[in-house]
């Protein structure tokens, strides 16, 4: 089945009871029992609720996976991830993560006892002289946010394979209309279902794919034993959503490439971060792993001041200043304050968040309104 087909229908049957073509909202904490032990696949909604399952199903499939486990959010399914691992265990990851999952990692798990190491990973021949004999996993993002670097995921799953590591890939800003890990030779796959996925910013939830039996019941028993697991309510939500995927993405991207063009020509533009630029570092990797370059795209100005770009963000009226990304609405945001103010100064510029960096979430509105908005934003 090609890809807007699995959108649309897998993992989705009509429901067996009244033939109902979309999945209900099996909105119960538990399943009546004929006798002990003798029920239909169903006992406690945080172990097993058929809306959750019909959504877990649909994801599996369309990251090409055999199993998909939802969670409360992405945190949550990535939390989830590191409890497989005990103390004394290394884990490698992109040094410019999502700030969430940086928190989480040197927050909460190194006093577990959990090391983790932070490397650029660009030139993903490098990541090998970071495996030790301790490494179980490695744990990849991208195109990585803000400054959309891209990680030849096939090169970092080879090294991987050879030391006996798990490869993990948050593919929450490609989505798998844009790039499937799995089928690169990732172990597991994770998403903030949050974003692109939800697609209307209207649900905080997160996933886990992976083909491997043995780290499905793993992840499983976890979900189940620490238990952040969506309600029934959300997963309808994003059921829905699912269906539009493709449509949607198709057109993020379209729109990205032509905001991307136009601010190449704007003279108040210093620095242009879009995986589609054939100058953009590793974009013939991005063309080879991606069908497409996607809507995510950040800037920063030639007057390289927070007071400029808080200038502009205050002037834009389609898109809005707002966390979060992957609706179907247009959103700007200012990384140094916002989703990286707790990096200090010179950590930030080496990753490129200078102090007028912005970044884009392009929608999917009619493109000649968003490149007015930031005409006019930026003059
Ligand atoms: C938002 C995000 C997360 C965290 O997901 P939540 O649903 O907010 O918990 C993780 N990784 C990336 C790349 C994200 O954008």
């Amino acid at each position: 089945m090609k890809f807007g087909t699995k959108a649309i229908h897998a993992g989705v049957e009509p429901d067996p009871t009244t033939g109902a073509i979309m999945t209900p909202i099996y909105q119960t904490s538990t399943y009546v029992q004929a006798s002990p032990g003798d029920h239909k696949g169903y006992e406690y909604s945080r172990t097993q609720n058929p809306t959750r399952a019909a959504l877990e199903s649909s994801l599996a499939a369309l990251e090409n996976a055999k199993f998909g486990l939802c969670f409360s959010s992405g945190l949550g399914a990535i939390d989830a991830v590191i409890k497989m691992f005990r103390p004394g265990d290394e884990i490698i990851s992109t040094n410019d993560l999502y700030g969430g999952t940086y928190r989480l990692f040197t927050k909460i798990f190194e006093q577990y006892g959990i090391k983790f190491t932070f490397v650029p990973m660009s030139e993903a021949a490098s990541v090998e002289q970071h495996i030790t004999d301790k490494t179980r996993l490695i744990w990849v993002e991208t195109p990585t946010n803000p400054v959309m670097n891209i990680i030849d995921i096939e090169a970092v799953a080879k090294i991987a394979k050879k030391h006996n590591v798990l490869l993990g890939v948050d593919n929450t800003f490609s989505t798998p209309y844009l790039q499937t890990p799995m089928d690169l030779g990732a172990d597991l796959v994770m998403h903030s279902v949050t974003k692109y996925l939800g697609g209307h910013s209207d649900v905080v939830m997160g996933a886990l794919v992976t083909s491997s039996e043995e780290l499905a019941k793993k992840l499983a028993f976890i979900q189940n034993s620490c238990g952040a697991v969506p309600g029934p309510q959300d997963c309808f939500l994003v059921l829905r959503g699912l269906k539009t995927l493709h449509i949607r993405m198709q057109r993020h991207c379209e729109n990205g490439r032509k905001v991307a063009e136009y601010l190449k020509t704007n003279p108040a533009v210093d620095k242009l971060y879009w995986p589609g630029f054939e100058t953009h570092v590793n974009h013939e990797v991005a063309a080879r792993q991606m069908r497409d370059f996607g809507g995510m795209i950040s800037f920063n100005l030639k007057t390289d001041t927070r007071e400029a770009a808080f200038k502009i963000l205050e002037k834009v009226r389609l898109f809005s200043l707002a966390e979060s990304l992957g609706g179907v609405e247009s959103l700007c945001g200012h990384p140094a304050s916002m989703t990286h103010a707790a990096i200090p100064l010179n950590e930030r510029q080496k990753t490129g968040v200078s102090d007028s960096l912005i970044r884009l979430s392009v929608g999917i509105e009619d493109v000649e309104d968003l490149i007015a908005d930031l005409k006019q934003a930026l003059s």
